[in-house]
Order: C-alpha cells, then structure tokens, then sequence
C-alpha cells in the first residue's frame, strides 16, 4: 500500500474540524487498507509504532530532523530554519523544501507504508555509539523517497507531532464500521480494547479473524488493563443515595496509581497512563515477589510515599524523586514507598473483571501476603451519612485525600476505561496552607521501626486548653527530627516518662509511652483538619469531631523558653482553622 493513500487521508483529516467527517474518512481508509496491514495504519495515525505501554517511541528531536532534511532536500541549515521560524512547523518546512527540491529531480522509489513502517520502528530501535549519525541517514533516506506531502507527514510522524486528533474512540467507531459489520459492533470492540490497550492488535484480530474472535479476547498478563476512574460527589449524602445506601468506603490515597502484573517472578508495573514505570520501584517488584502468592495476579494500588521510621504517609510529591533515569537506589533508600492494594483484576489464568467487587476484593486477600509495605487499602462498608464523613476525616488526617466510595452492588464490574458510578470519589475541593508554626507539647510516643528501632518513631503532640486546663491531642510528628534530635528527645523525654497517661491528657490515642506534659516543640503543618480521633477542640466545629494538624513536620525549635502552659491553645488552633475557610472561600 503506498504511503501516499495515508497522506492523502490525513491531508483529509486535518482540513476538517468535524468528529464525524474524520470518522468517515478513517472507514474510507480502513476499508482500501490491505488486510495486513491495517493494524500499522491504525498505529501511524496515531503517531505511534506499538501501543504506548511498549515504551518504543520514534521520538526524534527537532535538530536531528533539520539535519535530515538538510541532506535529502540539499537545501542550506539557514533556509530551514527560517521557514521554520515563520511556520513553527517542521512538517510544513519539510513540504516547502522538497516542493523546491521536487522541481530539479525527480523522485527515486516509490513509498509504501510497509516500509515506511519497517523503517521507522528499526530507527527507534537503533541505540549505542553513532546512533544519532545512522538515524539522520536512515530518515534522509525516507525523505528522498518521499513526496513533499509525504515528508511533511513523515516528519511530522518522526517528531511526534502528527497530532491529527484522532481519539482512540474515533478509530473504534471506524473500525465497527469497517470491518466489525456496523457501529453498534462498537461495544465489543471498545471491550477487547479496553482489556488489553492495544488498538492494533485488536484491529488485527479484527479484520484477518472477524468480530466473534475480538468478542473472544482475554486479559492477558503483561497487556495492561484501561483503568476504571470514579465519577465525583460533593456529599455523603448524595454518594449514599446513588449507591443505594450503602458502600465499600476506601481511603484514597495520594500517590501513584500501579497496576501491577506478576507471572511467576516476573513483573511488570504500568502507571495510571499504562507507561511500564518497573524501573522507578525496584523495591516494589521485589515487595511483589516475595509477598504475592498467586503466581500470576494482575492487581492495583496506590502506591504512597511513606516515613520509615513512623509508618506515616507523605506528600505525594515525594515521589517525584523516584522519576528519574540514573541514581535509582538512592532513592529507593531517601523515599521508600508502601503498597495500598484496592483491586485485582485477573488471577492464576482467571479473568476477575466480570466479578462484583466483594469477589474481588476476597481474591485479593487471598493473593497476597500482607505485610508493613504492601496492604489493601483501609475499607469499610458503611451506610449512612454521618459515618462516611467520620471515615472520611480518618483519612483526610492519615494523610490521604479522601474516600472512594464503590459500589457493593451484584453489578458492581471492574469497568476497564470508564468513568462511571460505581465508584465515587469524595475530596475536599480545596487545598490550603498552615503558614504559622505551632507550639505543641510531647504527651506520648510510638515505638521506632527500622532505623529508629529501639528509639521513639513519633510523638504524641498536644496543644493546651486553659478553660479545662487540659492537653489535648492534635497528632502525631515524626519527620522533621534529625539522627540528633531522635536521641536527644529519647535522651530528654525519659525523665519524663509515666506508666499511664497523664490525668491532665485528653487522648483517644494509645501511645506506646506516655510523658508527663514538659517538653515544648516548634511545629509546621500542611493544614489543619476535622479529626474523629483528635481530641483538640472537640465539639467546637461540629459534634464529635476535634482538629488536626496534618503532614506535621519539626522545624528543628526546641521552645525550652516555653512552659506547657505557654503552648498553643485549642482556641487558636480553631481560630487558625476559620482563617484557613476564611482563605479559601476568597481565593
Ligand atoms: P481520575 O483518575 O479519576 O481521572 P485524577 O487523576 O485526578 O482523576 P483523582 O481524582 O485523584 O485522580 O481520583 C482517582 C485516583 O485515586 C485513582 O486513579 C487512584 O490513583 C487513586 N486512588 C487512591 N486510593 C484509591 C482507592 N482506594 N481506590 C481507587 N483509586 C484510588
């Protein structure tokens, strides 16, 4: 098939701005594509070679493209990269130029796309010394060959610019009515896509072995699954009454979206846009050897930030660190991360996609080994109001985001690549910022783990309540400490330590040790919440409910000039939470 026809349709294509329009040109195309290769045609005019989750990107850069067109049009580096300048488009300057060229030669192969495709997917393959140099000479060749339409799309092509606004949906739509016997073949087609994210290889199937095979298709380990996202609500209320009353509760947790796929020792980790991220968590494909037990097991999880020494999650930009090419193991070391199992989607050869909810989630109890590192996420089937904004809170102070609320009902189907109803995510739509520190007192501490085993891993913090006379919790700090401060406050704190908690401590927490209230330390917090398990200001917001400090961190002040008493009062700290409305509602 020549390379041509394609140009011709995406000439088409682009001169059109109507869904429709594009969607019939693409059938036109589809239907005149040898059988053999229409799955390359529906990769190239999506600008790719193989589905995304392959990491093989054509990806050359502009400079390189410039010096390829140098070579085949013969034309001088300033003319290009004046037109380049007037049109900001490499695609348009390739046509100009061989429209130039195109006057004192004439061309000497004709292109077909069978070649154009071999030869672009060898040049993204090219690595190691001289790369850059084959890879000029490889696309200067292409170009020769090509008409200035064709080049323009080449290039275009080559620098992942083709952008002709074709969305996965389009070509699904085209493909029904191609080759699936009508548009409302649709359906199955959008399903096999779906479950293996792999547009050519479901055309593939399509065209050469008909609709039933598609409809066939399984989910197969190592082709990632389309995620399911969750529609959004702004109530308990509202999220109850479109469950029918009642849900699975989860946290939701604020880090990266993993879909994790395992067979035997091998596994694979593909982000929430299926990119294979594996080599950003080295520690976690090692977590999912040792703790997974099925021997093949397609799973999700959020995969968080967390303190070591404290088990507390932190922000989600923490993670940011881990996306990088070379020095890896540091940061495996500086950031470690934990695993929040929340569904399993395929195990041991069985497809769970199908399966409500609570099947899964029974499965996925029994694929895994729980340990520190890798759990399934906090849950709780809950069915009025009241009880979901608790849950909620529970979260929002534990460092998570909020809720997600799914559906427990018998149709409750791991829905691959949709947004719908069944899960519900419930968030607070604003974020904000504690800007002053805060002076709290030491009422408890919890047992260190790992590099801080045998010393304390966070502390009970409290703020002071003068009307009762009374500390009263308002969470728990354990970054922000230094090697130093960890054995000085051990060092400092054991004068102070007491069997049970002190009678002047208000507490809903157990602590591991408590102290006599003494010790006075300088804090900055995220932001201040509603907490269910805070006893600061209990009552003052809303029943039952006391304030928070969340992601706390120690900024290195010991107040030795302040007495317990001096400490923050539970009256400021609610002042501090109206300003912080106040804030937000004028931004
Ligand atoms: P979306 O993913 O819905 O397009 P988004 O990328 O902005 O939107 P959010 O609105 O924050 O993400 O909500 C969905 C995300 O929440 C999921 O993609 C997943 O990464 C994360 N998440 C955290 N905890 C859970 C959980 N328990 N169940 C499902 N998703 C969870």
């Amino acid at each position: 098939m020549n390379y041509a026809v394609i140009a011709d349709a995406y000439g088409k294509i682009e001169a059109t701005t109507k869904r429709l329009e594009m969607a019939d040109i693409l059938v036109d195309l589809l239907r005149n594509t040898p059988k053999e290769v229409v799955a390359k045609i529906v990769y190239l005019t999506q600008g790719k070679l193989y589905p995304d989750f392959m990491g093989i990107e054509i990806g050359i850069a502009e400079k390189l493209a410039i010096k390829a067109l140098i070579r085949a049009s013969g034309r001088k580096e300033s003319e290009i990269l004046s037109d380049l300048q007037k049109t900001g488009d490499m695609g348009q300057v390739a046509e100009i130029q061989l429209t130039k060229k195109k006057q004192s030669t004439f061309f000497s192969k004709i292109l077909t796309v069978e070649h154009v495709y071999e030869t672009l997917d060898k040049m993204a393959k090219i690595t190691g010394s001289g790369a850059v140099d084959t890879k000029i000479a490889v696309l200067a060749g292409l170009l020769s060959d090509a008409s200035p339409k064709e080049a323009k799309y080449l290039i275009r092509t080559v620098t992942g610019n083709l952008r002709l606004g074709i969305a996965d949906m389009t070509v699904l739509e085209a493909l029904a009515i191609a080759y699936g016997g009508g548009k409302e073949t649709r359906g199955p087609i959008e399903r096999a896509y779906n479950i293996c994210s792999d547009l050519g290889r479901v055309s593939d199937i399509l065209v050469r072995e008909g609709l039933e095979a598609v409809k066939e298709m399984q989910v197969m380990v190592f082709e990632p699954i389309r995620p399911m996202l969750a529609e959004r609500l702004p109530s308990p209320e509202e999220i109850l009454e479109k469950l029918n009353g009642k849900c699975l509760a989860e946290y939701k947790y604020d880090g990266e979206r993993i879909q994790a796929h395992k067979q035997d020792d091998d596994v694979t980790l593909y982000s929430r846009r299926l990119e294979n991220i594996s080599n950003q968590y080295p520690d976690i494909i090692d977590l999912i050897r040792k703790q997974v037990k099925a021997k093949e097991a397609i799973f999700e999880a959020e995969c968080v930030a967390v303190d070591i020494e404290t088990g507390d999650m932190r922000p989600f930009q923490e993670l940011m660190h881990r996306r990088r090419k070379y020095g890896i193991e540091t940061a495996v070391e500086q950031y470690p991360i934990s695993l929040y199992t929340f569904d399993l989607l395929f195990v041991n050869g069985k497809d769970l996609t199908c399966e409500p909810l609570t099947s899964r989630r029974a499965a996925l109890e029994e694929a895994l080994n729980k340990n520190v590192q890798l759990q399934i996420a906090s849950q709780k089937v809950i069915n009025n109001p009241k009880e979901l904004e608790d849950f909620f809170e529970e979260a929002i102070e534990g460092g998570c985001e909020g809720l997600m609320c799914k559906s427990i009902a018998k149709d409750s189907v791991y829905q691959a690549g949709n947004r719908g109803w069944l899960w519900i995510k419930y968030k607070r739509d604003y974020k904000s910022e504690m800007t002053d520190t805060v002076d709290l007192v030491v009422v408890g501490a919890f047992h260190g783990r790992g590099k801080r085993a045998g010393a304390y891993g966070a502390l009970l913090l409290a703020a002071y309540n003068p009307e009762k006379d009374t500390f009263e919790t308002i969470t728990k700090c354990g970054t922000g400490f230094t090697d130093n401060d960890i054995s000085d406050l051990h060092t400092i704190l054991q004068n102070h330590v007491i069997a049970r908690k002190h009678p002047r401590v208000s507490s809903m927490m157990e602590a591991d040790v408590w102290f006599e209230p003494f010790v006075v330390l300088e804090v900055l917090g995220a932001e201040v919440t509603l907490s269910p398990i805070h006893t600061c200001a209990m009552d003052s917001i809303r029943k039952d409910s006391g304030l928070a400090i969340r992601f706390p961190r120690f900024t290195g002040k010991y107040r030795t000039d302040k007495s317990p008493q001096d400490a923050t009062t539970s009256k400021e700290v609610v002042e501090m939470y109206q300003n912080q409305l106040k804030q937000i509602s004028q931004s």
